[in-house]
């Protein structure tokens, strides 16, 4: 089976979660999937032109392939924590939501200057969380490489939100 339907068929749509009217893709049955796991890790390494430097993954759900394909790649793996979640020194950036706003941090010293770094999450929405993580890696002094998801709902255009960092932005399975 293709990657790409075999992801379909395993994602369970949740409606109404966290909130009425959202369609909440839950991916964690996923990760009951070794195999399918492993192939999402391949998947996403065969689409990169480049090696990067280090991949950031954005919590929570960001930490989980971000870790395994950082690993596999053998390169730093960082994490993008909400505020208040790490214990040394932090960069943050603030960020409007719908409503209100969230404030994302990374340790100052997790990136060197000028790597190429990926930045991963789950799920591209409206591409808020993403372009917030991105201007975070800027501020370190590094260059985003580009981004990759699991899933991209593309009806909501995240894809313009992030372009002016990068135009590589792979999505493994689109709806
Ligand atoms: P956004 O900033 O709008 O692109 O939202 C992306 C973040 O919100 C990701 O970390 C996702 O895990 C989560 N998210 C947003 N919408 C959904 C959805 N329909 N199903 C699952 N996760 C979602």
């Amino acid at each position: 089976m293709k990657l790409e339907q075999a992801i379909k068929q395993t994602i369970r749509d949740v409606a109404d979660f966290p909130k009425p009217g959202i369609l909440f893709k839950d991916i964690t049955p996923i990760f009951y999937d070794q195999k399918l796991c492993s192939d999402i890790v391949d998947g996403f390494i065969s689409k990169m032109d480049h090696k990067p430097d280090a991949i950031v993954g954005i919590e929570s759900r960001g930490f989980l392939f971000g870790f395994l394909m950082a690993n596999k790649l053998n390169i730093p793996f960082v994490l993008i924590r909400k505020s208040g979640k790490l214990p040394y020194k932090t960069t943050c950036y603030e960020y409007d939501l719908e409503y209100g706003s969230s404030k994302i941090e990374i340790h100052e010293d997790a990136l060197q200057k000028d790597w190429n770094v990926l930045i991963h999450d789950d799920l591209l929405a409206t591409g808020g969380t993403a372009e917030a993580a991105a201007q975070l890696v800027k501020k370190l002094g590094a260059k985003v490489a580009g981004f990759n998801f699991v899933v991209g709902l593309e009806f909501l255009n995240g894809r313009n939100k992030l372009i002016n960092h990068s135009n590589n932005i792979t999505c493994l399975v689109q709806y």
